[in-house]
């Protein structure tokens, strides 16, 4: 599985390009939401990288979460790694999520235990194969699952995921709790040593957009 995911990087952009866009506090064409009231929360924010992800593709994350309160279930997170064209922040806009189906997963769902297969990730390249005809900046951003009722934290087996997956500096893993109706964030930090570990959980901020779903490619 590993190898596979190390030739679809091949599809994604280059480490060092993100696309260049306002900042969606500053944006005219995209309305930044509250983030959500979770608790716990150690750093609303990174100032490494920001997640934005679309108030509808949130409500799906949670209407999936929350399909299972026993077991963990989880998708795959698509959008835009970008930069402001002015501050040079970097940030996620989360635009689409690509949810494991447990019906054609069927050793995907346990409790406490997500992992992700190799069908999987053979039904996510092709769907993005397909996203990306209309939009080729599209990629993969991370992941997310659920911790049903046992709070938002990285695992002993979320974090050797993603280390042997999601190791680019826009690759994120989003929690949620549909239980305890918390979710967060993590990604990858740079040490003074130059070692890569995974930070604190982080909040994100919900937005809206003027421009239809399927001419996101147009928020420029
Ligand atoms: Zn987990």
């Amino acid at each position: 599985m590993i190898m596979k995911m190390e030739n679809r990087s091949l599809n994604e952009q280059p480490f060092g390009e993100p696309i260049k866009i306002r900042l969606p506090f500053f944006h005219p064409d995209i309305e930044c939401i509250q983030e959500p009231q979770h608790s716990n929360l150690s750093h609303p924010y990174h100032e490494s990288l920001i997640t934005f992800i679309e108030e509808d593709t949130y409500q799906r994350i949670c209407a999936h979460a929350e399909s299972d309160m026993r077991n963990e279930v989880g998708g795959a997170l698509l959008g835009k790694y970008c930069k402001d064209n002015e501050t040079d922040q970097c940030f996620n806009m989360i635009f689409d999520v690509f949810p494991a189906k447990p019906e054609v997963n069927e050793n995907f769902s346990a409790p406490a235990l997500m992992r992700f297969t190799h069908t999987f990730f053979i039904m996510l390249d092709e769907y993005l194969e397909e996203v990306n005809r209309k939009d080729p900046e599209i990629i993969r951003l991370g992941m997310y699952h659920s911790h049903p009722g046992y709070t938002v934290f990285m695992s002993s087996t979320d974090i050797e995921t993603f280390r042997t997956i999601f190791f680019e500096p826009w690759h994120i893993s989003l929690i949620i709790d549909p239980i305890n109706s918390d979710a967060g964030v993590f990604f990858w930090h740079y040490t003074d040593q130059g070692s890569m570990e995974i930070g604190k959980k982080t909040g994100f901020t919900l937005f809206k957009s003027n421009i239809s779903k399927n001419v996101q490619s147009k928020i420029k």
